[in-house]
């Protein structure tokens, strides 16, 4: 609940980006004030502490708060990034936008078979790229046990596309 407030103080909604009728929520402003990243990380952390064998964070925004988690909880941290930034070998995973499509890619070999899994990204919107994500874990033979994020926009019903995984769901704000 004090969290819940201070992040509501600190997260900026800037009307009409990227264009107009979005409303951007800027999480920037979190970094400017170390002790409130810390007491995100914590919470972030005590989610997922004892339940999970590594993190998978999407780029970008998802591993300035994924690194801190896996760190705290001393499990390994892969990046889940957009196509054409890793280098070989990966695999990836195609996913629609609202026009067009888009890829995400996962280094392979970096996740064992059999690992529970935490996706965790800043933002929930439509759920399509988490969704995405999810699928390439799969792929790798991972099982998503966890999604947590810091802010998960409820009118889009981002939850309802992740429930196919029988996973924990965490949202800070919502
Ligand atoms: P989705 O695939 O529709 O759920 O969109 C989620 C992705 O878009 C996440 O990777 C977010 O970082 C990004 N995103 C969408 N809207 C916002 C926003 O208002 N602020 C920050 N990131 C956003």
């Amino acid at each position: 609940p004090e969290l819940i407030k201070k992040l509501e103080s600190t997260i900026e909604n800037i009307p009409d980006f990227p264009k107009p009728g979005i409303q951007f929520k800027d999480i920037t402003p979190i970094f400017l004030n170390p002790k409130l990243y810390e007491e995100v990380i914590e919470d972030l952390a005590n989610f997922s502490r004892g339940k999970i064998d590594a993190v998978c964070g999407i780029e970008s925004r998802g591993y300035l708060f994924g690194i801190a988690i896996a760190v705290a909880l001393e499990v390994p941290f892969i990046l889940i990034r957009k196509k054409g930034k890793l280098p070989p070998p990966f695999v990836g995973q195609k996913y629609d936008l609202e026009y067009g499509s888009a890829e995400i890619e996962m280094r392979t070999g970096q996740l064992q078979p059999g690992e529970r899994v935490l996706i965790h990204d800043d933002l929930l919107a439509t759920g399509g790229t988490t969704e995405a994500a999810a699928k390439l874990v799969e792929k790798q033979g991972g099982k998503v046990t966890q999604f947590s994020f810091l802010i998960g926009l409820k009118d889009l019903c981002g939850t309802d596309r992740l429930k196919q995984f029988d996973a924990e769901i965490h949202q800070i704000l919502e």
